[in-house]
């Protein structure tokens, strides 16, 4: 948090070149590594609309894959306040908190994969949350500016704590000892 990057709109992906193809594979294994459920390219300091996700139900099969250049549909969120334990996220980039922000249920994302592939998506439920999360990030939206007002005066305060919101702090998964 705090690094230009993630908080301006990333740029669109012209062309699918070797560069873009190592920048995913690195984005997989960071996203691994973390570990995170999603990474978006600004994440990693690199103002391309693209992210990766991963998610795995207690009884379900793998879910990943990479979206470039996604573009996001969804329905309006139920109204009301969020439920603390079951509607709280955390971000790689906002390591180590929690906190609980109401998400439409249901999204559709369309895009481009790795080949230049068409990419359609169509979930619910939390893997909906981490499409609308990562798509977010593409737009310059970490998750802690939607917070309900208490909430994101507590996010500031740890920001300011931990010497966050200014350029150049990042963490590498593997490296240094953090979660999020
Ligand atoms: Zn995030």
């Amino acid at each position: 948090m705090g690094d230009p990057v993630l908080h301006a709109p990333a740029d669109h992906v012209d062309d699918i070149t070797d560069d873009i193809r190592g920048l995913v594979a690195d984005m997989f294994e960071t996203m691994d590594k973390a570990p995170g459920v999603g990474l978006a390219a600004p994440q990693v300091g690199v103002s391309l609309r693209i992210y990766t996700y991963s998610y795995q139900d207690d009884d379900g099969a793998p879910w990943r894959g990479v979206v470039i250049n996604p573009v996001l549909w969804m329905t309006p969120p139920a109204p009301g306040d969020p439920d603390p334990d079951e509607e709280s996220e955390g971000c790689l980039s906002f390591p180590g908190e929690r906190f609980p922000l109401r998400r439409s249920d249901r999204v559709l994302v369309t895009g481009v994969g790795i080949e230049g592939e068409p990419v359609r998506i169509e979930v619910d439920g939390w893997r909906a949350r981490i499409m609308q999360h990562e798509f977010d990030h593409l737009d310059g939206i970490l998750y802690v500016d939607r917070l309900g007002d208490s909430d994101w005066k507590t996010a500031q305060k740890i920001a300011r704590k931990r010497g966050w919101g200014r350029p150049g702090e990042s963490w590498l998964p593997g490296r240094d000892d953090l979660e999020g």
